[in-house]
């Protein structure tokens, strides 16, 4: 099973940033004309309570409506980030509902629902496994680290605990951008559909045909019973992840590495893989979770 097809084509995109309709310090306008001008191909507009734009394509580049929603939990802040929403549908998405309604009414509008940055929200395995129909949660947010944030950007620890408890998440990085002076364009989803309309885009994350970077490229992923084969751009490490502590051989580490392997037969009782390619500089990509029991 390949999860990536040669024909189709990939689209850049960040789901996850801030504008002068709350917090951020760039007009619309101005945000996404600088992820334009770095070769992205879609955004979302994703303010705090509130939707300022509709899905749209402008100049060539898909914006999604977007919102961030916060709940406060005892020693937890949930925020959920909504995509693809209609405006005016903020009534429905009021905090004193909860994230569960607020999720069910992303859905029921069209749109779907990711959990934003777990680790810098201290999320617990039993908030993120209570939650239906979320579509993915936030692997990496670029804002949730120094200079501004203490090192909370990267949530693999928790989502691969979820996922070793049976409530694996496809992952996005995202940049979460408010100032966009640093935050801006660093982190990202490549999402492999056959066009650049919200409808094509949903479904690609649907069917987790997309994978999370900071600048690796991954060309083919390869799935069968025996193995897990990947290819990527150059790297200095490509690391497995599964369920299971101890494994040997999860690891490759060279000079301008282009490819490796993972074998599925060397070990009993593991529920998931994922893979994660970091360069020379330090950039990774992270795949999604690929549960075993689902391979044919
Ligand atoms: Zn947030
Ligand atoms: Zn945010």
């Amino acid at each position: 099973m390949e999860l990536f097809t040669s024909n189709l084509p990939f689209w850049k995109g960040n789901l996850h940033m801030h504008t002068t309709a709350s917090d951020g310090r760039l007009t619309p306008d101005e945000a996404i004309a600088l992820y334009q001008a770095q070769g992205y191909h879609f955004v979302a507009i994703t303010d705090h309570d509130t939707i300022t734009l509709a899905t749209h394509l402008r100049a060539g580049m898909l914006i999604l409506s977007g919102i961030e929603l916060a709940y406060e939990l005892p020693a937890e802040e949930l925020h959920l980030v909504g995509i693809g929403i209609p405006l005016g549908l903020e009534p429905k998405l009021e905090p004193r509902f909860g994230p569960q309604y607020a999720i069910d009414a992303i859905r029921a509008a069209g749109g779907r629902a990711i959990i934003a940055h777990p680790a810098w929200s201290l999320l617990t395995l039993a908030t993120l496994s209570g939650l239906r129909d979320v579509t993915a949660a936030e692997i990496y947010n670029t804002m949730s680290t120094a200079p501004r944030n203490c090192l909370r950007a990267d949530a693999s620890s928790l989502l691969d605990t979820a996922a070793a408890h049976g409530h694996g998440l496809p992952l996005v990085a995202v940049d979460d951008a408010h100032f966009y002076d640093g935050e801006h364009c660093r982190s990202y989803i490549m999402v492999q559909s056959e066009s650049l309309t919200q409808e094509s885009l949903l479904c690609a994350l649907d069917q987790q045909r997309f994978y999370a970077s900071q600048g690796p490229r991954i060309y083919r992923l390869g799935v069968t019973r025996e193995r897990i084969i990947i290819d990527c751009s150059p790297a200095a490490s490509i690391i497995f992840y599964s369920n299971l502590s101890w494994v040997t051989g999860r690891c490759r580490m060279g000079d301008a590495l282009t490819h490796s392997e993972y074998d599925l037969t060397a070990q009993q009782g593991e529920t998931f893989v994922r893979c994660q390619i970091i360069d020379a500089q330090g950039r990774s990509a992270w795949t999604n979770p690929i549960t075993l029991s689902a391979i044919q």
